[in-house]
């Protein structure tokens, strides 16, 4: 049984229709990359996963149960942690203290400050400093750990490279086999087809609210990716 299972999922903003009949699955322990344009429905879709939006129509289930009737806050008991796009720390509390403030609603599990530290060595040195003083990467790790402080079972990361220099996104990226290796399946949106290929044990690519590629990411060349992602064939 998959850990994540979308059927069908259609969501809308108001008359605007967003995903279309989206089907998706994330088995335990994997690293699922989606890919796609601006607009493709990639927020979209971790939003209505995380239960911060509601489909119209269709399933969507965690470790076998329909999710509908679960609030968004009742899902991180479940196991759903999302890293919404950028980075929403507390500028005003220091690494550790963000990182606590993740232990709130925790889960059993391998994830504690000294896992995180481990994950993101840039955080362990930076410890002590506010989130105001913080560079956008050490933000988006810090953003990243709070996360998996709560223990999830699946992490959702929305764009994390988003405006962040290349040898930033190299460091957070990095911290992602560790993060597989802990147990934690991982669902990324990644607008970087390059970095998306090299982490992800399978890649599925949208189109205007639709699936338009899905396969293992050791079968496919950046080429067909970008293919997909550009409606070109
Ligand atoms: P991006 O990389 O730009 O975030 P995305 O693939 O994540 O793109 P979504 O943000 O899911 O795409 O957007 C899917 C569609 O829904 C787009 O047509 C977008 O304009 C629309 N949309 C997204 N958010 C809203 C909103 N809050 N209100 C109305 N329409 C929205």
């Amino acid at each position: 049984m998959p850990l994540l299972e979308l059927d069908g999922v259609d969501a809308a903003y108001g008359e605007l229709r967003a995903l279309w009949g989206l089907d998706l699955r994330v088995e335990e322990g994997e690293t699922l990359a989606v890919v796609g344009a601006n607009g493709a429905g990639k927020s979209t879709l971790l939003k209505t996963i995380a239960g911060v939006m509601h489909p119209t129509a269709g399933r969507v289930r965690f470790d076998g149960r329909d999710v509908a009737d679960v609030a968004d806050h009742r899902r991180v008991a479940l196991g759903i942690s999302l890293v919404p796009e950028g980075r929403r720390i507390f500028r005003s509390l220091t690494v550790q203290e963000n990182l606590q403030v993740g232990a709130y609603s925790r889960r059993p599990g391998p994830w504690d400050l000294a896992a995180v530290f481990d994950a993101f060595p840039l955080l362990a040195d930076r410890r002590n400093r506010i989130g105001a003083h913080l560079s956008g990467g050490e933000q988006q790790a810090t953003a990243i750990g709070r996360a998996l402080m709560a223990n999830p079972r699946l992490l959702l990361l929305d764009e994390v490279s988003l405006g962040l220099a290349p040898v930033v996104v190299g460091d957070i990226y990095r911290a992602l086999p560790t993060i597989a290796a802990k147990g934690t399946t991982v669902l990324v949106v990644e607008q970087d087809l390059g970095q998306a290929l090299s982490v992800a044990d399978r890649l599925q690519c949208l189109l205007e609210g639709r699936t338009v590629l899905e396969a293992p990411a050791v079968e496919l060349t950046r080429e067909q990716v970008a293919a997909a992602y550009f409606g070109l064939e």
